[in-house]
C-alpha cells in the first residue's frame, strides 16, 4: 500500500500546502533561480579548499557556536560601523529568515509582504505556525511610502518582509519607503538584500538606517553575487538584542565548521569573488536592452536578473526555450517570465533562442 500525505498525522495547516519547487533540471543554460553562474576563481578555490582541508582536522569537536571570526569578517565587509555583535548566520539565508520567523513570528502571529515578492516569505512563515499576509504594489511593481506605510498599518503584522531589489520582479526600494515601514509598524521590518551587490555602487542600503532603529533587520546572502549557492551561507545585521533572540530558536551548532571554513576564507578574497558582478550587471542590461528591442515590457532592476511582461503563451514560451536547452523561471505572473543574466555566452543563448521562438 503506498502511504500519502493525507494518511499521516500531519499538521492541519500544512495540508494541502505545496513545497518550494523550482525546477532543478540538467541543461546547458540555467538561467532559472538567480544563481551566479560564473564558478568562483581557482586561487580562491584552493584557499578555501586549504581552509576547508584544516577544518577538516578538528571535525571531532563541536564548532566554534558563535562562529565569531565569521562574524568578524561579515562586519568587516559590510562597513557601515557593524559590529561583530550585531551579525547572525545561518545556511542560506533562507535560513536566517527562518530563525527571525521562529522567534518574532509563530502560531496566531502575522508576517506582511508585497506581493509579487520572494515566494518562500509565506512558506516560511507557514513553516513556523503564522499567517502570511500580502500586500500589494503599485504600477510596474512599484511601492511608494504612503501606500506601504498605510498598508502596514492597518495590517499591523508582527513581521515585514521588504524585499529590496525585489525578487522576482527585480524593482529597486529606496530607503524612504523602509523608514515609511518601520515607522508604521511595532514588529521586526526585514530588509532583505540578496541581490544588493548588483545595484548601483552608490545607491542607499538600508544598513545606513540600523542606528536607533532596533527592530529593522537586514539580510543578506553570499548564494548570489558571491558565487556560494552550493555553500549555504546567508547573514543579517541588526541590533545586538535581535541577535539575542536568534540566539533562542537556532539549533545549537548549526553552522558547521566546515562552513564556516569555507565562508571565512572567501570574505578573505571578497574582491576577487565579487569580480563578475560587473560582468553580469553588464548582461543583465544587454538583456533588457535586448528584449526591449523586441517588444518585450521590462521592468526596471537592480538584480541579476530581469522580469519581461508581453508573452502571449508564458508556458509555450517556456517550454520552448526548455527545449533550447535553456532554463528560465514561469513565476506566475501571467504574461510574464523571469531570467537569470548568465555568461556572455550563456544570456547570448537565452536571446538568440528567444528570438528564434518569436513573440
Ligand atoms: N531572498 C531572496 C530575495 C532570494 O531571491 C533568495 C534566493 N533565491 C533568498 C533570499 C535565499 O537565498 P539563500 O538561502 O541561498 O541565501
Amino acid at each position: 500500500m503506498t502511504v500519502s500525505l493525507d494518511d499521516l498525522p500531519l499538521r492541519d495547516d500544512l495540508r494541502g500546502q505545496q513545497p518550494y519547487g523550482a525546477p532543478q533540471a540538467p541543461l546547458p543554460v540555467a538561467l532559472n533561480v538567480n544563481e551566479n553562474t560564473h564558478p568562483i576563481p581557482d586561487e580562491v578555490a584552493d584557499d578555501i579548499a586549504d581552509s576547508v582541508a584544516l577544518a577538516l582536522r578538528d571535525v571531532n569537536r563541536y564548532p566554534d557556536r558563535e562562529f565569531t571570526a565569521l562574524r568578524e569578517g561579515f562586519a568587516d565587509y559590510l562597513g557601515h560601523g557593524i559590529q561583530p555583535e550585531q551579525v547572525w548566520a545561518a545556511n542560506g539565508s533562507n535560513e536566517v529568515l527562518q530563525h527571525i520567523l521562529q522567534a518574532f513570528a509563530g502560531p496566531g502571529r502575522t508576517a506582511f509582504g508585497f506581493a509579487p515578492t520572494y515566494s518562500m516569505y509565506a512558506l516560511l512563515t507557514r513553516g513556523v505556525g503564522a499567517t502570511y499576509v500580502s500586500g500589494e504594489r503599485g504600477p510596474a511593481f512599484s511601492l511608494s511610502p504612503e501606500s506601504a506605510a498605510e498598508q502596514v498599518a492597518a495590517a499591523r503584522p508582527d513581521v515585514v518582509f521588504l524585499c529590496a531589489p525585489n525578487n522576482p520582479t527585480g524593482t529597486p526600494m529606496e530607503n524612504d519607503v523602509i523608514e515609511a515601514v518601520y515607522e508604521a509598524s511595532e514588529g521586526i521590518v526585514i530588509v532583505d538584500e540578496a541581490y544588493r551587490e548588483f545595484a548601483p555602487r552608490d545607491a542607499p542600503s538600508a544598513l545606513q538606517l540600523l542606528p536607533g532603529r532596533p527592530r529593522l533587520v537586514v539580510s543578506r546572502t553570499m548564494s548570489k553575487a558571491f558565487a556560494f549557492a552550493g555553500a549555504r551561507v546567508g547573514y543579517l545585521a541588526a541590533d545586538p538584542a535581535v541577535i539575542d533572540a536568534l540566539r533562542l530558536v537556532r539549533l545549537p551548532y548549526h553552522l558547521s565548521a566546515l562552513t564556516q571554513a569555507a565562508a571565512s576564507a572567501a570574505l578573505r578574497h571578497a574582491d576577487t569573488m565579487l569580480g563578475m558582478v560587473d560582468e553580469i550587471v553588464e548582461q543583465r542590461d544587454r538583456i533588457s536592452a535586448t528584449l526591449e528591442a523586441l517588444g518585450y515590457t521590462v521592468y526596471p532592476t537592480w538584480s541579476n536578473f530581469v522580469l519581461f511582461g508581453g508573452v502571449e503563451d508564458t508556458r509555450a514560451t517556456w517550454q520552448a526555450l526548455y527545449d533550447r536547452g535553456v532554463l528560465i523561471r514561469d513565476v506566475g505572473i501571467p504574461g510574464h517570465l523571469r531570467v537569470t543574466a548568465g555568461t556572455e555566452e550563456e544570456t547570448s543563448a537565452f536571446l538568440d533562442a528567444l528570438a528564434a521562438i518569436g513573440r
